[in-house]
């Protein structure tokens, strides 16, 4: 087997050491094994955010196949334990059907259940911080089954404890998602893009299904819905993280670059004449578009290095595909000019957001 069978860009080397575990006494068991030799451990879900070098991988891989999901009533919400190896989508398809609030945007994303809460997926208004309880894990340093509550996950943009260094599979993981068995409504619409394809005001709600539907169809419009008649869905999905920049640093980019501003807005401030000036808390961030600077970086949609089989996808700047045979270095040289265009023109340094093993950019 190699990475490029276990991933979506579809590129990467052989894996001679691969366990596909059934069951959670599976996954530890090989994991606990692989510690024990020192032996290096890769935990794979679906391979939707990974980027593997061409060489050989020297450790061993997990692959979580694990399946199940539990239910349990508290007041108005619903606990919902899902087991990591679950793909995502069905999952989600499985809460809407159920009349279960909280994951409907994030529907069309791929990859299993356990990834979910490793970069803290989101999308069109929602982020699965905002529902997960917490997780079962396999923590590798001390060989301990553990349970993590939402508070101890460290969750950000795209961010959580995981990406900062605890080395831990993720066995299962727990949401607490909103009883809307009688109203079948979703959570208030929190996206400007997605309350306009469903013609509702933003904070409106909307049929549980009509929202996934219309998540749904926004993403196959991007090729971010995997497709295997679509080329453009062969990829990580966004290659690179929208930079989060000081309010300062967001001021010397051209006037039209979308700027959101992150934090609460303190408002105006009205001192008695002579009063002590407060300090300022800190300085206040903005998120960028990591989009829009590559375009104005002078890389278009669809935009290929001479020779190479990667392409950024023709319907959306930030991903980057495989246009068929492509190799991992290949993406990688592909991300390294983008990179170096966007820097070059506007001095920010953007970051991956797929996982990168032995591929430097
Ligand atoms: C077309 C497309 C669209 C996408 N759209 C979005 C989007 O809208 N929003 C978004 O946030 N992401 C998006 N992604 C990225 C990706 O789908 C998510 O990050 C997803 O959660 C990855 O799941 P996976 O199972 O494929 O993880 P993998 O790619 O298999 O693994 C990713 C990382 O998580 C680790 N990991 C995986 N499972 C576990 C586990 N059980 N325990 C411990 N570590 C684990 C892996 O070691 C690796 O470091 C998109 C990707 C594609 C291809």
């Amino acid at each position: 087997m190699r990475f490029s069978d276990l991933t979506t860009l579809g590129v990467g080397g052989e894996i001679s050491d691969l366990v596909e575990a059934q069951t959670n006494a599976d996954a530890v068991s090989a994991a606990l094994d692989a510690r024990n030799r020192g032996v290096p451990i890769l935990v794979v879900g679906g391979g939707s955010n990974l980027l593997a070098s061409d060489d050989e991988f020297d450790g061993r891989v997990i692959a979580l196949r694990t399946r199940g999901i539990d239910t349990s009533r508290d007041d108005d919400t619903v606990r919902v334990r899902v087991a990591a190896g679950e793909d995502w989508d069905e999952f989600v398809a499985w809460t809407v059907d159920n009349g279960l609030a909280g994951l409907e945007a994030l529907s069309g994303i791929p990859g299993r259940a356990g990834a979910a809460p490793i970069q803290n997926i989101g999308a069109y208004g929602q982020e699965v911080a905002d529902v997960v309880r917490g997780v079962d894990i396999l923590d590798l340093v001390t060989g301990e089954l553990r349970y993590l509550e939402r508070r101890e996950l460290q969750f950000a943009y795209r961010d959580s404890i995981f990406k900062q260094g605890l080395d831990a599979i993720v066995l299962s993981v727990e949401f607490d998602l909103q009883d809307a068995r009688a109203t079948r409504l979703s959570r208030p619409v929190a996206f400007a893009q997605l309350a306009s394809a469903l013609d509702v005001e933003l904070g409106n709600q909307v049929a549980l299904e009509v929202a996934r539907e219309a998540v749904l169809s926004l993403r196959k419009s991007k090729g971010m819905v995997l497709d295997s008649h679509d080329p453009d869905t062969r990829s990580a999905g966004s290659f690179f993280v929208n930079p989060v920049v000081t309010e300062g640093f967001a001021r010397t980019l051209p006037a039209d670059a979308p700027r959101f501003f992150l934090g609460d807005d303190a408002g105006d401030r009205i001192l008695e004449i002579g009063a002590d000036v407060p300090p300022l808390a800190g300085p206040s961030m903005v998120k960028l578009s990591a989009a829009w600077l590559i375009e104005h970086a002078g890389i278009p949609r669809g935009f290929s290095l001479p020779g190479s089989r990667a392409g950024v996808s023709t319907k959306h700047t930030l991903a980057l595909t495989n246009r068929g045979g492509a190799t991992a270095e290949e993406i990688a040289a592909l991300a390294r000019y983008v990179r170096s265009m966007v820097q070059s023109q506007f001095g920010v340094l953007l970051q991956p957001e797929p996982v990168l093993i032995g591929v430097d950019l």
